[in-house]
């Protein structure tokens, strides 16, 4: 009985775990690798392990650093089931088919800068990812699923986006039986429309992320009233907002945030634009899950008849229709991704606006290294956008309050629901930020806790 540790082990993305056990195998997630192009180089990489030999997948949530390799994962043999959410599930077939799209146009676009050199092939194709539906097997919370004999899950909520878990799993080998809780990503307590993290009792060994050891968000409010003054601002400057989005979760909450602060805001003055065919797409999803929403957002949607609430949102699905937006100078709120604006439609709504001072661009999401939205944070004068340097003299704003991950206190109040402080292995975070919560984990909860390596085996037994 062991587990493996491949990806997001001293990183955040690329997700992916595998458990032997009874002379099987399955993977925790089988995240994509994002960020830089070297980076990224990285998701052609042959797995640690044979394709074929792998007996089942357990998939915490959509986001593609947890998914997104599951087309490949198929296209070099695996042909089992994926056990996750019946939400994610949903998702699944919309980012995963756009995912392979992507692959297709990348490969495109790498080819004809080098028409000499023979021709790459696209990581993944949309039959593949089609593929991995089939595959897919959803459950709801808190039911208990046999992947295999000795092997038994049960996925709980982690408010992190719509049908994203965390993962129960009871393992038994001979006369020995242990049980490991991937924490997978988790929310913020509080955060809008999703309830808070389960509370998860009992564990032997807990796989936890650390995405934002060592920080704080800043309460929600103040992050609202900044997003509030951001908005009188460019209304009275007479430019426009963009927020680069993820597709999944951080659009809906965006929205969401717009809808419930409708009349205060004055909203009715601007024209609120989700750019993005996925985002629209996933929206559709939460809209489908109801009875996953908080008390909140339960009480706006039967008061309301309708998520999200805003009257003045235009979703453009076409090219067309997004191209229309590039005439809007004044009065538009963009939200398109991707949301780390290495690739997507918010390329060009930047390209249009970013050297205009007069425009704002609200960065509600964390931003990886390498990418277009890290160097906007980090307030570089000038950027390369679809090959053109251009002078960034639109306001750049970070509002690290929207996040999808809790911070260092939410990450230790989910730990504190388990009983006899189980020992740790942290997992998706930068060294520093893994570092930070190991620390806090050993000083203030009393607790074992490791930071992952990549490659390290470890015997599930001796816990
Ligand atoms: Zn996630």
């Amino acid at each position: 009985m062991e587990l493996e540790f491949f990806g997001a082990a001293g990183e955040v993305t690329g997700s992916c775990h595998i458990v032997r056990i009874n002379g099987r195998q399955f993977l925790l997630d089988c995240g994509m690798i994002q960020g830089s192009r070297e980076q990224e180089a990285r998701n052609r990489d042959p797995f640690p392990f044979d394709p074929r030999e792998i007996d089942a997948v357990i998939l915490s949530h959509a986001h593609i650093d947890h998914s997104g390799r599951l087309p490949l994962l198929v296209k070099r043999g695996f042909n089992g089931p994926i056990y996750t959410h019946n939400a994610t599930k949903d998702l699944c077939g919309i980012l995963l088919k756009d995912s392979a799209s992507l692959a297709q146009r990348d490969a495109e676009y790498a080819n004809k800068k080098r028409p000499d050199q023979p021709p790459i092939e696209p990581l993944y194709s949309v039959e593949d990812a089609e593929m991995v539906l089939s595959y897919l097997k959803g459950s709801k919370y808190k039911e208990k699923v046999e992947v295999f004999p000795g092997v038994t899950i049960r996925f709980q909520d982690a408010g992190h986006i719509i049908g994203s878990t965390s993962v129960e799993v009871w393992l038994s080998e001979g006369d020995v039986s242990k049980k490991i809780v991937f924490s997978g990503d988790l929310g913020q307590y509080n955060t809008p429309i999703l309830n808070d993290p389960a509370v998860i009792e009992e564990a032997d060994l807990v796989l936890m992320e650390s995405t934002y050891g060592g920080r704080s968000h800043r309460e929600r409010g103040l992050t609202h009233d900044e997003i509030g003054e951001i908005i009188s601002e460019a209304h009275h400057g007479k430019g426009n907002i963009l927020i680069p989005a993820f597709a999944i979760g951080r659009s809906q909450e965006v929205l969401y945030t717009l809808g419930t602060h409708y009349e205060e805001w004055n909203m009715s003055r601007w024209h609120v634009f989700l750019d993005s065919p996925m985002a629209i797409k996933a929206s559709e999803v939460y809209w489908d899950y109801p009875h996953l929403y908080d008390d909140e957002a339960t009480k706006f949607r039967r008061d309301l008849h309708e998520m999200p609430r805003l009257k003045n949102l235009h979703l453009t699905s076409s090219t067309a229709e997004s191209m229309v937006i590039n005439r809007v100078t004044s009065g538009g709120i963009i939200i398109a991704g991707s949301g780390m604006c290495n690739g997507g439609r918010i390329r060009h709504h930047l390209k249009h606006n970013i050297s205009r001072k007069e425009c704002h661009v609200i960065i509600v999401g964390y931003q990886s290294p390498g990418t277009l939205g890290r160097r906007l944070v980090d307030g570089e004068e000038e950027v390369r956008i679809k090959g053109k340097w251009l002078k960034v003299n639109a306001k750049i704003h970070t509002v690290g309050g929207l996040s999808a991950h809790g911070d260092e206190n939410d990450l230790i109040r989910w730990f504190s629901s388990f009983k006899q402080k189980p020992p740790v292995y942290l997992v998706h975070g930068e060294p520093k930020s893994a570092r930070a919560l190991e620390q806090k984990l050993q000083n203030e909860a009393g607790t074992k806790a490791t930071v992952a390596k990549s490659g390290e085996v470890i015997d599930l037994a001796q816990f």
